[in-house]
């Protein structure tokens, strides 16, 4: 990634989804000023810079995932102390929505460590959905490999937003995930785009890749048929247990630029500063919502790790003058 970065061929701003790598390989090379100052006036064309997305994760169905991503706290694979759990009730997720109504989010996601959901199981999370939208909120859900029809069948609760992750670079995901192939995420993301939800889809930075692989894992994403509505980036919480909870971590600056890069790429999908925020000064994350972040989790925890608590989010955003978009 030491190549020198070419003047753009391209107008920033531009809705593309034919990027070549190399593009997307000179954005994260330029100058860091010139490359938030570039995404930064890209999100300012296209959002309100002082606002920001807020959504709440709750874990409906903690831990023994059969999959091994290397990551993972919740997989069956890894010693982490994470103990598997039951899919919650529908009446004990909805009082949860509830409150994170109250404390502010817009949107409730709820995430599910399933490989895939077994019928039985679909339908009771379809209540939740139902439930969610019945309070006013934007629903997402993430559930693991969807079929087609199961996809139709949460659009017909009314699923805002499905997430399903591409992780990293299709060259480097063999590293990261055995137990399912890139192409089986694509294929999930087909299904859930041609069922009419809003896709949500990301990755993660700090797993051991290189800076090669960051640049690959955005070229995924901006190369998709149709942008993701949403774009969940996150640092990597190394979580004791799991292969990647030794590595060596890049820094906050190269955070900032895989925001960034995302936002130059995808100029009107919502880019969410997800994972890792605890571990974040707020100064670095103040630079990631100047670079185009606009969505945050929001909650003192993400599925089973820990995130800023609600207190210290608020008092951030009054020292940024920045406040809470409304759906
Ligand atoms: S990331 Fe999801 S699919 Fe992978 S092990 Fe964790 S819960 Fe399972």
């Amino acid at each position: 990634m030491n190549a020198p970065a070419k003047d753009a061929e391209f107008k920033d701003g531009e809705l593309r989804h034919d990027w070549t790598r190399e593009e997307v390989q000179n954005l994260f090379a330029l100058p860091f000023s010139e490359l938030i100052y570039r995404a930064h006036s890209v999100h300012r064309a296209n959002f309100n810079p002082r606002e920001v997305q807020i959504s709440t994760l709750l874990s409906i169905k903690t831990g023994g995932c059969p999959e091994d991503c290397a990551y993972c706290p919740q997989s069956a694979e890894y010693d982490t102390g994470v103990k598997a759990g039951k899919l919650m009730d529908v009446d004990a997720v909805l009082a949860d929505a509830k409150a994170a109504k109250d404390a502010g989010a817009t949107r409730f996601c709820m995430g599910a460590a399933w490989r895939s959901p077994k019928d039985k199981d679909l339908d009771a999370v379809c209540q939740m959905v139902e439930g969610v939208k019945a309070l006013g909120m934007e629903s997402c859900v993430t559930l693991g490999m969807l079929t087609a029809p199961q996809a139709q069948k949460l659009k017909d609760v009314g699923l805002d937003y499905y997430n399903h992750n591409l992780d990293t670079s299709p060259e480097y995901y063999g590293q990261i995930i055995t137990t399912r192939t890139y192409q089986d995420r694509l294929d999930t993301l087909s299904h859930v785009r041609g069922a009419g939800i809003n896709v949500c889809c990301g990755g993660i930075v700090g797993m051991g890749e290189e800076a090669e692989d960051r640049a690959g894992m955005i070229h995924a994403l901006c190369t998709l048929p149709a942008h993701p509505e949403s774009v969940p980036i996150n640092m990597l919480v190394q979580v004791e247990g799991t292969p990647v909870s030794k590595g060596q971590m890049p820094d906050a600056l190269e955070f900032v630029r895989t925001i960034a890069v995302a936002r130059l790429t995808m100029p009107k999908s919502m880019v969410r500063l997800s994972a890792g925020r605890e571990d974040m000064s707020d100064e670095a994350q103040a630079l990631c919502f100047f670079a185009g972040a606009n969505s945050i989790f929001y909650g003192p925890k993400l599925l089973t790790t820990p995130n800023p608590n609600e207190h210290h989010d608020r008092a951030l955003l009054d020292k940024l003058g920045m406040r809470p978009m409304a759906i």
